[in-house]
């Protein structure tokens, strides 16, 4: 059943983002628990918010929230954002958060098991965490990839991908994507190239003189 409502909110959010003029974002919140919608709307080109009526349950640490929302721009940042992220631990019922394409490919954030620490310091650490790879990842981005570099169109679209990719092998987060063929075969004809990249914003993260 959950496989079935997150294919009914990826496409939802895509037709929607589609039909709209100009592409603005849209968002699809439910319950992971039994399934039920919570609230549906449109944001802007580049924000979204969480609907109105899904609000109480995104912020009740009680609930099991999933927040599905499209990225109108293929081309640019096509995964989450640390805005994104950051909603895993700013609304405490939130745990799982996925951004989808007009292409069909989707990029999903699930925010990890609590640990032994209280909450209000585990938002801390993990917000943190996302602040630390995103600016890890704006400090060398010209060092690894210049805009001159002929891959830079392609570094700029898989920015936030490397970023994710990076918080999730430091084990911030559990990261998974689902990517369409045609983009699939761009990436893995540059997958070393990735991997480095992740290495490197990897490594600045870890450099702890900032
Ligand atoms: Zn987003």
């Amino acid at each position: 059943m959950y496989i079935r409502i997150d294919d009914i909110a990826h496409t939802w959010c895509a037709v929607a983002t589609g039909a709209a003029i100009p592409k603005v974002e849209a968002v699809f919140c439910y319950d992971l628990k039994d399934g039920a919608p919570l609230g549906s709307g449109l944001g802007t080109p580049n924000s979204v918010h969480i609907p109105d009526k899904a609000l109480s349950a995104a912020l009740d640490g009680q609930r099991v929230v999933k927040v599905v929302h499209s990225h109108p721009n293929g081309s640019e940042n096509v995964s989450l954002s640390a805005v994104d992220l950051a909603a895993l631990w700013n609304y405490a019922g939130v745990v799982e958060i996925d951004a989808v394409l007009l292409d069909g490919s989707w990029f999903r954030a699930v925010r990890p098991a609590e640990s032994a620490r209280p909450w209000n310091e585990e938002v801390l650490f993990a917000l943190d965490a996302i602040r630390r790879a995103t600016k890890a990842e704006a400090r060398i981005e010209r060092a690894i990839c210049p805009d001159s570099s002929p891959d830079y169109a392609l570094y700029n679209e898989i920015r936030t991908h490397v970023v994710c990719t990076a918080l999730a092998r430091l084990g911030k987060i559990y990261y998974e994507t689902s990517v369409a063929q045609n983009r699939r075969m761009r990436w893995s004809a540059a997958q070393p190239l990735l991997n480095g990249w992740v290495d490197e914003v990897i490594a600045e993260y870890k450099r702890r003189n900032w």
